[in-house]
C-alpha cells in the first residue's frame, strides 16, 4: 500500500477483503474470539502467536483502521485509543514512570496540557513547559539524564503555533530520546511529521479523521526509526524483559513494532482505553473522504480569514495559511498543500464584544469541539482553557480575547453572510 499516494491511502488502505469477504469493514461487534485447543490459546497468550483473544487488547475492525492511520502516516505500527487524551497519555506513559521527567510545548491543547502537567505530575513525572519558539540552544539545556520524550503539537490547538519540527526533533535526539507530535490538526493529509524527524504521532481521531463529531477517539502512531536498543537503561521496558508479560523483550521479539506492542500489551490490558469497533467503523468513514474534506476546510478558513482580516471590526486574525501570519513560511515548508480549517482572531471591544458576537451567530453554533463539517465557534477563556490561570493562557498563546473558529466546509459565503448579520447586532 505505501506507494499509493494519499488520496488513495484514505479510501484503501487498512482492510483488504479477498474472496468473498465484505467489501467493507466488517464491524467486529465481539468481546471475544474462539479457538480450538489449549495450546492455540497459550501460544496468544505468550505473545507467540498473533491473533486475537479479548477485545480489551485488540480487535480486528480497530487494527484495520489503525492500519489505514499508519499508512497514511508512513509509520511501522499503530494502535487506537479510546480517545485523544487516551493516546497522548499512553504515547508518554509508554515510556516515562514515577522518577522520570518530560518536556512539552506551552502550545498545547488544554486537556493535554493539563494531563501532563497536574495528572501525570501524581504519578511521580516531572514536567518541563517550553516556549515553541525557544532557541535550539536553550531547549538542549532543558534535558537531564531522566529525561524520556519530548512532547508538541503539529499545529497547536487552539494558538496555532506551527510547530518547528527540525528543531525538536535535533534537541530530542542529541539527548537520546524521541519525539512525540499530536498531528490532529493538520492531519496525514497536510502534514506527515516522521518526514521530519518526528519519532511518534499521535491522533484525537474525534477531530478531522471522523469529521461528522459522531465518536471520540484516538490513535498513536509509531514511525519505528527510533533505536531504543542504543539506550537500553533509558527505556528498560523495552529493552528488558517484561516480568508482566511471561518475560517478554520487545525490542528483541517485535523490532520496529516494539513500542506500540508494549503499549498494547500492558498499557492496554491495564488500564483497558480501547476504542469501541464501532466507532473505529465511524473513523474509518471519516478517513475515507478526509483529503476532500482537509482541502475544502482549508479553502474555507483562508476565505473566512481574509475576510476577517479586512473587516473593521476585527482586532487581528491568526490563521497559517494566511500570507503574512507567523507562521506562514513555516506552514509552506512542512505543509505545503494547507493548515487546518480552524483559525482564531478577537474583536475590537474585547471580551464583552466576543459574547455578544457568538450569541448572535445563526448558522455558526457555540460548541466544544473543532474539525467537524459544521462550523462553530468557541471561546476558550471561558470554555475549554477556563481552568487555566491568565498567565498560562498567555504561556499557551491564549489570548483572553481569542475566538476559535472551526471553519466548516458549508458554502463560504453563507459562513461569512452569518459572521457579516452577527457584526451588524454589535452596532
Ligand atoms: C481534542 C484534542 C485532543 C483530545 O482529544 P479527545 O479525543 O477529545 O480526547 C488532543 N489533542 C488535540 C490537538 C485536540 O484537538
Amino acid at each position: 500500500m505505501s506507494d499509493y499516494r494519499i488520496e488513495t491511502k484514505c479510501i484503501q488502505s487498512g482492510w483488504h477483503p479477498t474472496k468473498g469477504e465484505a467489501r467493507i469493514l466488517p464491524i467486529y461487534q465481539s468481546t471475544t474470539f474462539k479457538y480450538d485447543t489449549s495450546e492455540q490459546m497459550g501460544d496468544l497468550f505468550d505473545l507467540k502467536a498473533s491473533g486475537y483473544f479479548y477485545t480489551r487488547l485488540q480487535n480486528p475492525t480497530n487494527d484495520f483502521v489503525a492500519a489505514k492511520i499508519c499508512d497514511m502516516e508512513g509509520g511501522a505500527a499503530a494502535m487506537l485509543t479510546s480517545s485523544g487524551q487516551a493516546a497522548n497519555f499512553y504515547a508518554v506513559f509508554n515510556l516515562a514512570e514515577a522518577g522520570d521527567h518530560i518536556i512539552i510545548s506551552s502550545a498545547l491543547y488544554g486537556g493535554t496540557f493539563n494531563l501532563l502537567t497536574t495528572t501525570v505530575a501524581k504519578m511521580g513525572i516531572e514536567t518541563t513547559v517550553v516556549d515553541p519558539e525557544i532557541s535550539l540552544e536553550d531547549l538542549r539545556k532543558e534535558f537531564k539524564p531522566n529525561t524520556k520524550c519530548v512532547l508538541a503539537e503539529s499545529i497547536s490547538n487552539p494558538s496555532l503555533v506551527v510547530l518547528d519540527f527540525e528543531k525538536f526533533a535535533k534537541a530530542a535526539h542529541e539527548a537520546g530520546v524521541p519525539l512525540i507530535v499530536d498531528n490532529t490538526f493538520p492531519t496525514p493529509v497536510n502534514c506527515r511529521p516522521f518526514e521530519f524527524g518526528v519519532d511518534i504521532v499521535t491522533h484525537s481521531t474525534t477531530k478531522y479523521m471522523d469529521g461528522h463529531a459522531v465518536s471520540v477517539g484516538g490513535c498513536i502512531v509509531d514511525s519505528g526509526n527510533f533505536d531504543w536498543t542504543k539506550y537500553p537503561d533509558k527505556f528498560p521496558g523495552l529493552c528488558y524483559p517484561d516480568e508482566s508479560y511471561h518475560g517478554t523483550n520487545y525490542t528483541e521479539q517485535f523490532g520496529k513494532a516494539a513500542y506500540i506492542v508494549k503499549a498494547t500489551a500492558t498499557l492496554m490490558r491495564d488500564l483497558g482505553s480501547i476504542q469501541s469497533p464501532q466507532n473505529a467503523f465511524y473513523v474509518n468513514l471519516g478517513l475515507e473522504t478526509l483529503h476532500l474534506r482537509m482541502q475544502r476546510h482549508c479553502e474555507n478558513a483562508l476565505k473566512v480569514a481574509k475576510w476577517l482580516k479586512a473587516n473593521e471590526n476585527v482586532a487581528w486574525v491568526n490563521y497559517p495559511g494566511l500570507e503574512g501570519d507567523v507562521y506562514y513560511e513555516r506552514a509552506k515548508k512542512y505543509m505545503p498543500n494547507g493548515t487546518c480549517g480552524v483559525l482564531t482572531f478577537g474583536i475590537k471591544g474585547g471580551r464583552e464584544a466576543s459574547i455578544k458576537f457568538m450569541d448572535a451567530l445563526k448558522l455558526i453554533a457555540i460548541v466544544t469541539h473543532v474539525a467537524d463539517t459544521r462550523s462553530c465557534v468557541l471561546h476558550p477563556a471561558s470554555h475549554t482553557h477556563r481552568q487555566m490561570t491568565d498567565e498560562q493562557l498567555l504561556e499557551a498563546g491564549v489570548k483572553p480575547d481569542l475566538i476559535r473558529f472551526s471553519v466548516g466546509i458549508e458554502n463560504a459565503d453563507d459562513i461569512i453572510a452569518d459572521l457579516e448579520q452577527a457584526f451588524n447586532c454589535l452596532k
